[in-house]
């Protein structure tokens, strides 16, 4: 499976798809996803210097040898951290990992004059494999300088999607905010609630339970990465507002009981996912066997 060949390419290593590059400096490198990506450079063959928050006095010689410089540090900081990389070799690559990309790529633009490209890998710094995942890209400047980059990410399982910064960042509004907000709202009103949860989990069959885990899983991870991509754009706190209205606009259906307008708004929902809603319907069965097979309790 794709999986296994990952880890056994993990073991003895990744083909070097450059490997005459100078140095790949990773800025924010002790970081979780910073650590994943040394990792799957060091793997692949690349020479990887890391430039940590406190390694600025030395900066200068740290990059002075760059053939690429990949920038993964906490979003609200990441476009100051950018604006200072003012003096990278004229050849070297500029790219970053942040969760959105408008400004990040901007901030690039404007410092480096070489080759520019902004990277979002979908997952987190825990995902056992790269088989599958997603690694959104955004051009930037001089594309043909890191095809070699998008290859060997490739080689790492992923499956990259192109896509302009602008797009992406609405995307993420949707796939991201939306969802993470929601999430974080439905655990602060369990948590005021206060059920008991053992109970909850005991009532729950496989589908309850993932759906209970889907919003759980965000509390185990960093509340400050959320917090971020969160408010990471005016647009995100628009599309939030818009949802609560429908919610509010839902819960008048309810309190006049009027069921015909329920059924009305289901079927109107019902068309625009078309195809997919049944899809969907037959994709998830399919994750909740593979779920049950895996799960011991
Ligand atoms: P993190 O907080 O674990 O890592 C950030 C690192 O940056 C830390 O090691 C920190 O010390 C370092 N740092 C802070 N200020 C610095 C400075 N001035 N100079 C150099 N380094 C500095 O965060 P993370 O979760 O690894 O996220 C990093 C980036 O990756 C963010 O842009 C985030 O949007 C993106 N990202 C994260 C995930 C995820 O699930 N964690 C997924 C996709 C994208």
């Amino acid at each position: 499976t794709m999986r296994e060949s990952y880890v056994s390419e993990n073991d003895s290593g990744f083909k070097c798809l450059n490997p005459s590059l100078r140095s790949i400096v990773v800025v924010g490198g002790h970081g979780q996803l910073g650590k994943l990506f040394c990792k799957l450079f060091t793997l692949s063959g690349y020479q990887v210097k890391v430039l940590g928050s406190q390694d600025w006095d030395q900066a200068d010689d740290i990059l002075s040898d760059a053939g690429m410089v990949v920038v993964t540090v906490p979003i609200n900081r990441t476009d100051t951290i950018i604006r200072k990389l003012t003096s990278l070799p004229e050849d070297c690559i500029l790219a970053d990992l942040t969760s959105i990309k408008s400004e990040p790529l901007q901030a690039m633009l404007e410092s480096h004059s070489g080759p520019v490209v902004g990277l979002h890998p979908m997952f987190g710094p825990n995902t056992p494999s790269l088989a599958k995942q997603v690694v959104v890209y955004c051009d930037g400047r001089n594309p043909e300088a890191y095809q070699w980059l998008l290859e060997q990410i490739r080689i790492w399982g992923a499956s990259l999607q192109r896509i302009s910064a602008i797009e992406h960042d609405q995307g993420m509004t949707l796939i991201q905010a939306l969802r993470h907000f929601t999430s974080f709202v439905y655990g602060v009103h369990l948590a005021e609630e206060n059920p008991n949860l053992a109970q909850l989990i005991s009532l729950s069959s496989p589908i309850y339970r993932l759906e209970l885990a889907m919003v759980g899983r965000l509390f185990a991870q960093d509340a400050s990465l959320y917090a971020d991509i969160i408010m990471s754009s005016p647009q995100n706190i628009d599309m939030i507002k818009r949802f609560h209205a429908r919610f509010g606009e839902a819960i008048d259906l309810l309190e006049t009981c009027d069921k015909d307008q329920f059924v009305d708004a289901f079927s109107q929902v019902e068309n625009w996912f078309g195809e997919h809603a049944g899809r969907f319907l037959h994709e998830s069965q399919n994750l909740l066997q593979q779920a049950n097979d895996s799960t011991q309790r």
